[in-house]
């Protein structure tokens, strides 16, 4: 069984280095936009808009004599892998399956935009369309295919393309496997270097560990274990996020472009990306050591789950109660920490069951009795046919680990070797 891995360090190019590097993410950024220009004409005009007409478009781009400096300070390959992202960003769009997915989580209405063709008329540009990409985004990077061709590690330096030579990076951990790609990207004003490996597997690893657990996520405790574990939200991130909605307020104040508005506008981007590297780390701890310890992991499936629709329908009980749940959608859903738990059970050789989220927590694990009227309160429960007392959470998180039991019987994947309840309940 073959794995990726991705290795992400901080890099540390010198001056030299970093006009070199600026250059190169910067005339991908340039690349990227001329040819969201063309494609936006081909969208228009009903052409097929694929990775193999994109690319093969570049040359028209090097050979145009206003754009000289692609010839000097771009990569081929670099310039090559953006245009295919924007291939890949036109495939999105054009997948009825994504747009079905946005219904589901319908978004605030927004104005329409419009973009003006050559010709003087008018596209709108819908949602999930490829957008600009601004310098004022705070982000931007390259990605390197053909790793072994043009470049090498060294220690902790890396030898990079176009007269950059070896780069210093903080090697924070070695680097398993064969390196495939190379992404250099800069966010915030820090330069990162993520190696794309892969690797060769036994063929069916078997995870060390033999028990379960059960997983139930909530806004207050961030996950739930069958066991009655809690597993507390960083407590730094909500100050953060209040911070951020404060600079994000005093953005709109500004006019746009000016010189206050880009410093401000660079503070918000440097509190993101703190943001963002907390919640990754955190949530890197939680899942590596949950698949390290269990066997068989039950939770559930978030894209059936549709939290945003369970917030909506309980708008008139609880005013604040939706506001919570739209701040888990904000907090948790869009973290993929359930992709982490899977391919950490993956690379365990232990199985991740996702189960339907229906009943979860209106049902009483003891006596499998379903009524609203158990949940009492938020954090208790107590079943009204067998008078079962449990917290609400960790009853949920009983309730999710049974289903994953159920579903991995019913697919008879609960055979020897199989992972079994545990019983410290
Ligand atoms: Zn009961």
């Amino acid at each position: 069984m073959k794995i990726n891995k991705a290795y992400k360090f901080r890099l540390e190019p010198n001056t030299e280095q970093t006009v070199i590097l600026n250059n190169l993410v910067g005339s991908a950024r340039f690349v990227w936009n001329q040819m969201l220009v063309i494609s936006f004409e081909m969208f228009a005009n009903n052409e097929f808009i694929n990775a193999t007409n994109l690319v093969n478009k570049i040359i028209d781009l090097k050979s145009n004599p206003d754009f000289n400096f692609l010839k000097t300070s771009s990569n081929a390959v670099a310039l090559q892998q953006k245009v295919r992202d924007l291939a890949s960003a036109w495939s999105r769009f054009f997948d009825p399956k994504v747009h079905a997915r946005l219904k589901e989580n319908k978004k605030k209405l927004r104005k329409p935009k419009f973009f003006k063709l050559a010709d003087g008329s008018e596209i709108q540009l819908r949602p999930l369309m490829p957008r600009f990409k601004h310098k004022s985004d705070g982000c931007d990077s390259i990605r390197l295919v053909q790793f072994d061709k043009y470049c090498r590690v060294e220690d902790n330096r890396v030898k990079l393309p176009n007269g950059i030579g070896l780069v210093k990076f903080r090697k924070s951990q070695n680097i398993i496997g064969t390196i495939k790609n190379v992404t250099i990207s800069k966010k915030s004003g820090r330069w990162y270097v993520s190696f794309g490996c892969e690797r060769e597997l036994a063929e069916n690893p078997r995870h060390p560990a033999i028990s379960a657990i059960g997983l139930d996520m909530g806004i207050s405790k961030l996950l739930t274990t069958s066991n009655g574990e809690y597993i507390k939200p960083k407590n730094s991130f909500k100050a953060n996020q209040l911070k951020l909605a404060r600079l994000q307020r005093q953005l709109i104040k500004k006019v746009k472009f000016s010189e206050n508005w880009k410093k401000q506008n660079r503070k918000i981007q440097k509190l993101h990306h703190h943001i963002a590297n907390i919640r990754h780390d955190y949530l890197h701890k939680i899942t590596t050591s949950i698949s390290k310890n269990h066997a068989m992991i039950a939770c559930e499936d978030l894209k059936v789950a549709n939290m945003s629709k369970s917030a909506s329908g309980s708008m008139e009980k609880k005013g604040y109660n939706v506001k919570a749940k739209s701040g888990l959608n904000k907090s948790i859903l869009d973290q993929g920490w359930v992709n982490m738990l899977e391919y950490k059970q993956q690379w365990q050789g232990g199985l991740l069951v996702k189960i339907n989220p229906r009943y979860t927590s209106q049902t009483c694990f003891n006596c499998k009795h379903v009524a609203k009227e158990n949940r009492q309160t938020q954090s208790k429960f107590e079943c009204v046919q067998c008078g079962y007392v449990a917290n609400a959470d960790v009853n949920a998180a009983r309730n999710i680990l049974a289903a994953g039991h159920a579903v991995l019987s019913a697919e008879g994947r609960c055979g020897k070797g199989s992972p079994v309840e545990t019983e410290n309940l």
